[in-house]
């Protein structure tokens, strides 16, 4: 039984979002996780070392340097620093060759040589309507596109790059590689329809809005949704999980920053059949195998400018990626798995202490895949700078399935809450009109389990709130998030 208007379970970056939409909609709201702490994909510690911290799930952000949410949050008034590398993300190939993504567009195109003309076309007219872009993917994907050029935009070069047929044309290797990397941040078969869209999205914005990292970790980021929350009156109950929703019994609305399966274990046998079918039937992804490092200096890239970059990917040229995802996503394992590593240290040089180099990395395996990571992520970094093994101090590594055992949202290790393909994409986890209510009165799911999906951008929590408001408090004008704002007053008293 709780006091609160609202009930928010789970506290990542979505039921962060939740929690200051229905605060500053003038509600009473609580908030309940199973950990000890606040963030769910938010989390940063000092793994090995006092002064040096890691993040535990997400260190990279593109998403909340452009969705609507955090734009109207605005995480910069807030103290919450976004920094930006000069070189967005890198691909290493063999040979001490490697694509280079800087944000400056032009320059990533000199460094594509035969191939810099065909990256300008393929970015540039997405970079003039990626405000259009950013809105229609990051929407409940149900709405008529606003910007009707950005779509097509997109459109045309999902089935030009999402297809065997269209490998884009590109004459080198460095620029399909470079491309399909990003492709590969959809966690799923290569190429398909959706991971075009991916690529389109984060590619465009690695020379626009950019991929930045907070300065300090990305806890700083769930550090300054919670502050709001708690300066409207909300509440935190950490280390407890909620096990059945009749312990939130008392709440007009129950937010659930679950995953599909979460919402049928707190439901039990309460949902309708058919929709209770619908969740057993959403398919989960492929897994994340972590490994986070401690090293005496940088990584000794063959190429230098790997060095430079903020995020780098690591799975040699188009082929072999599509060849590895492909097999990945149908839970066949592969000695070689991408691997996305950062070493935060290159935009924030705050994180790294004297001698004391912090790296982040996790591999793509398949869903359930309890296989310890460490060697196959070492054996991909030394393959394209020879000596890593030399600079290793400490390391620590997390399997696919403790990913789970970390935080029950990540089904078999699956990190994007779902399989993200084109079906699930949309029809996440079900195909309702409105993705965000349940058939259960006053209950919505918020997580990314609900479009838009996977990554810190909020949206998912910011739209199930309006929903809530709409639905359960009759509010239709969505609360003000911007700092500073006076919250309303009405709504405790409207809607049914
Ligand atoms: C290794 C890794 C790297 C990533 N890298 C990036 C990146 O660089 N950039 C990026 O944008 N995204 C990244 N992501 C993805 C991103 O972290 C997630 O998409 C995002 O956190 C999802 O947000 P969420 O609020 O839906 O759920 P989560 O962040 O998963 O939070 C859910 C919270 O709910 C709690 N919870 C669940 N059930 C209950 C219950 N019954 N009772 C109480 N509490 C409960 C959990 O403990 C958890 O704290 C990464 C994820 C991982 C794991």
């Amino acid at each position: 039984m709780t006091a609160a208007d609202v009930a928010i379970v789970g506290t990542g970056p979505n039921g962060l979002a939740a929690g200051v939409t229905m605060a500053r909609a003038g509600l009473r709201v609580e908030l309940y996780e199973a950990a000890g702490t606040i963030g769910g994909g938010l989390r940063s510690e000092a793994l090995f070392d006092e002064g040096v911290v890691h993040d535990v799930c997400s260190a990279v952000h593109p998403m909340a340097a452009a969705s609507p949410f955090f734009r109207e949050f605005d995480l910069a008034a807030r103290g919450v620093e976004l920094l930006h590398p000069e070189i967005s993300y890198a691909h290493p190939l063999d040979g001490g060759r490697a694509g280079l993504a800087h944000r400056d567009l032009a320059a990533t195109c000199a460094g594509l040589g035969p191939d810099g003309d065909r990256w300008r076309r393929l970015m540039e007219p997405l970079l003039a309507r990626s405000r259009g872009l950013v809105d229609l993917i990051l929407s409940d994907q149900r709405s008529i596109p606003r910007d009707v050029v950005a779509a097509l935009r997109l459109g045309t070069r999902m089935l030009s790059h999402g297809t065997r047929v269209g490998a884009g044309g590109f004459v080198t290797e460095e620029a399909p590689a470079l491309l399909t990397g990003v492709a590969a941040h959809g966690l799923g078969k290569l190429p398909s329809l959706g991971s075009a869209a991916v690529a389109m999205l984060l590619g465009h914005l690695a020379h626009g809005t950019g991929w930045p990292l907070p300065r300090g970790g990305s806890a700083r980021i769930a550090d300054a949704l919670a502050e709001d929350i708690t300066a409207h009156s909300g509440a935190f109950r950490t280390g407890h999980r909620v096990t059945d929703l009749r312990e939130l019994s008392g709440a007009r609305a129950v937010l659930l920053d679950t995953s599909a399966k979460g919402l049928l274990e707190l439901a039990g046998d309460r949902l309708p059949r058919r929709y209770a079918r619908a969740l057993e039937r959403f398919r989960y992804g492929p897994a994340a195998a972590k490994v986070d490092f401690l090293l005496s200096e940088p990584i000794p890239w063959a190429n230098p400018g790997v060095g430079r970059a903020g995020t780098v990917h690591l799975g040699g040229t188009r082929e072999e990626m599509c060849r590895q995802e492909t097999a990945n996503a149908r839970g066949v394992p592969s000695e070689e798995p991408f691997v996305l590593l950062v070493e935060p240290a290159v935009t924030d040089p705050g994180r790294a202490r004297s001698g004391k180099w912090p790296v982040w990395a996790y591999a793509h395996v398949p869903n359930g895949d309890d296989r310890d990571p460490l060697r196959l992520v070492r054996s991909h970094i030394e393959r394209y700078a020879p000596g890593f093994g030399d600079t290793v101090l400490e390391q620590r590594s997390i399997t696919g399935v403790d990913y789970e055992r970390y935080n029950p949202n990540y089904v078999g290790g699956d990190i994007g809450s779902g399989a993200m393909t084109l079906r699930q994409s949309i029809a996440r986890p079900t195909a309702r009109l409105d993705p965000y209510s349940t058939p259960l009165p006053g209950v919505f799911l918020c997580s990314a389990a609900t479009p838009p999906g996977p990554s810190v951008h909020g949206m998912s929590g910011y739209l199930a709130a309006r929903s809530a408001l709409r639905r359960r408090f009759g509010v239709r004008t969505t609360p003000s998030l911007a700092p500073g704002a006076r919250p309303e007053a009405a709504a405790r008293s409207g809607g049914g």
